[in-house]
């Protein structure tokens, strides 16, 4: 891979951004916009309105399906650094009874899969940390996402302004905003 193919990757997926933005249904733009108000109005516990959030991100990201190269057994972003917040680290362990350990303070040695990652799939899907939902990449190919290149390159992922907000107000608003660096500081 040279800086051709960089440009040209950077160039797809900038096109590919648009492309999905303008094929947006009416009803997934309606939910994006009244996602943020929603998130204001509920009274529920942090952990349920995380649950609301990651429920209405499904169905917005659902549209992208066909026009991205994610999909089922691809895991390199499963080795990167993935951040995980106090909230999100509880709503897993409720969930899924995973072990949590104490906070390592050196995250940067932490390396290898995610320890969630089980043959290529992770093993507590429908629980997974907000930044593993958000992580959708728009370039040609899923070979930018290997480890070893994508430390090198960067490229712009789809995101939703909405969403990002929603995520953002829910941590300061419960408590819980705390950030680990690298979710194996909290799980192994
Ligand atoms: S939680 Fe799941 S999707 Fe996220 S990095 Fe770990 S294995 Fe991958």
């Amino acid at each position: 891979m040279d800086n051709n193919d960089y440009q040209e990757a950077v160039d797809f997926a900038i096109a590919n951004f648009e492309k999905i933005e303008q094929s947006l249904p009416n009803s997934i733009k309606e939910r994006e916009e009244k996602l943020f108000g929603k998130m204001l109005s509920r009274k529920l516990n942090p952990l349920n309105n995380l649950r609301m959030l990651y429920s209405e991100i499904d169905i917005i990201y659902s549209h992208l399906g066909k026009m991205i190269v994610c999909d089922r057994g691809c895991s390199h972003c499963c080795y990167q650094d993935i951040a995980i917040s106090e909230l999100e680290a509880e709503y897993i362990f409720k969930n899924t009874k995973a072990k949590r350990v104490r906070p390592e303070i050196v995250p940067n040695e932490l390396n290898g899969p995610c320890p969630f990652l089980e043959n290529h799939q992770c093993s507590i899907y429908p629980f997974r940390p907000f930044l593993c939902r958000r992580h959708v990449s728009l370039a040609n190919s899923p070979r930018w996402c290997e480890q070893d290149v994508c430390n090198k390159y960067e490229f712009p992922l789809f995101s939703s302004s909405e969403v990002d907000k929603s995520y953002a107000y829910l941590l300061v608003s419960s408590q819980k905003e705390k950030i680990y660096n690298n979710i194996r500081q909290v799980f192994r």
